[in-house]
């Protein structure tokens, strides 16, 4: 009996009941990892669209509500739970006192269920009575009607970094939102682009996983203006780059974008020598020449992507690869050049993923080679072979044959 209270103190999925992560990194729009069903994060409704963003805001108001709200929500669910398994034929005398003997109170107490609530909790449908938890800044980028009244905030002294209880600044909420005219007007006023809430998002990884690509433009370019080693920082946490790799494809707009910061990676490895513009303590690893090519390379080389669907452990290169962008690889491969010998290079060429890239009988199935032949793109799979320079004595020729070898008889094992 207790451990069965135990289990329903668990936020778990509306649909296929699967535990999920209490403190998810994201807005209440959710999506489970497990059976990919979109349900929303305050009232566990499931959307049947696939997508619960509109739910979000036309429901509760806000895709990222205060903590309290969204705790009181959970508070609600937590306690019809609770009286479904208790039984509805029980009064709450009674319930209480089942819940004593099986020693579920100090449980109960930490999330405010003891003493158990009568009735069901009913917290308000939308955030307005929560809403002070919001600096002022965030309360008008949220209001539809909010940007004279953002402006003349600004102009009377309001912070526009402030920050909510997430850690999220306006910009952020702009950015997730799709608020162009919020973000250009924020970023006018001089918002700091790269600040990082509490799960280490900022507004560029923001605007990217809501598809917002024009508005990550814009926070490319103020971040380029500004000294651009804290978003290369966001980047890099976020995966920004397997993640727009990926999405190659398909989204319109997203291949700009791509280059523009894989150039803004490239230039500051060009000029990693001279004196930093950016502060040190931007560079988290201090302003040396070695921990910005460490941050480059971890661009490069990270495989997971932002979101529950996409851990393929691809890199940015073998993503590039697989959607036959031949500039954008290129791109890449100039960049992994500039921050790596060239063998370390040609192993990230054949490897990648999350196998060590640098023998040539690692697996192929996440390295750029494998990703070209197998989607068939062969004339970016010929580019990279040309790329790759002889190594351990191998002949080149001997050495490209052996890797078609290798790939022939991995393809067709699969078939
Ligand atoms: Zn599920
Ligand atoms: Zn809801």
């Amino acid at each position: 009996m207790l451990h069965k209270v135990e289990e329903l103190l668990h936020v778990v999925c509306p649909s296929c009941s699967r535990i999920i992560d209490p403190t998810p990194n994201g807005c209440i729009a959710m999506r489970c990892a497990h059976c990919s069903k979109a349900f929303c994060w305050c009232c566990f409704q499931l959307a049947p669209s696939g997508d619960a963003h509109a739910h979000a805001m036309s429901e509760h108001g806000s895709y990222f509500p205060p903590l309290a709200y969204v705790a009181a929500w959970h508070r609600r669910m937590r306690w019809l739970g609770l009286t479904a398994l208790l039984g509805k034929r029980l009064d709450p005398a009674d319930r209480a006192s089942a819940l004593e003997a099986i020693g579920a109170v100090p449980l109960l107490a930490s999330h405010r269920l003891w003493p158990l609530p009568e009735t069901a909790p009913a917290p308000p449908m939308r955030i307005d009575a929560f809403s002070e938890a919001y600096p002022p800044t965030i309360r008008l980028v949220l209001a539809d009607d909010g940007l004279d009244a953002l402006q003349a905030a600004l102009d009377a002294g309001e912070d526009i970094d402030s920050l909510d209880d997430r850690g999220m600044s306006a910009l952020m909420h702009a950015s997730h939102a799709g608020k162009r005219a919020a973000v250009e007007l924020l970023l006018r006023g001089g918002a700091d682009a790269s600040l990082l809430d509490v799960h280490s998002c900022g507004a560029l990884s923001y605007a990217c996983r809501e598809g917002h690509f024009c508005i990550a433009g814009l926070l490319v370019r103020a971040c380029t203006d500004r000294g651009a080693v804290g978003l290369l920082h966001e980047i890099a946490a976020n995966r920004v780059l397997p993640f727009l790799a990926a999405k190659l494809r398909t989204a319109a707009g997203v291949g700009p974008l791509f280059d523009a910061i894989v150039r803004l990676g490239a230039s500051i490895c060009d000029d990693a020598g001279s004196s930093s513009r950016a502060p040190p303590w931007e560079l988290g690893g201090g302003s040396s020449r070695a921990a910005r090519r460490a941050l480059s390379m971890r661009m490069l080389s990270d495989t997971s992507l932002p979101g529950p669907h996409c851990y393929y452990g691809w890199t940015a290169l073998t993503w590039a690869a697989h959607c036959g962008a031949l500039p954008q690889l290129q791109a890449l491969v100039g960049w992994l050049r500039r921050c790596r010998s060239s063998s370390a290079a040609d192993g990230a060429l054949e490897g990648g993923g999350r196998t060590p890239p640098f023998a040539i009988d690692s697996p192929v199935e996440s390295s750029p080679l494998g990703a070209a032949w197998r989607e068939g793109h062969m004339r970016l799979f010929d580019w990279l072979l040309a790329e790759l320079t002889t190594r351990e004595g191998w002949a080149r020729e001997l050495r490209h044959a052996a890797i078609k070898e290798m790939l022939t008889g991995q393809w067709l094992g699969h078939v």
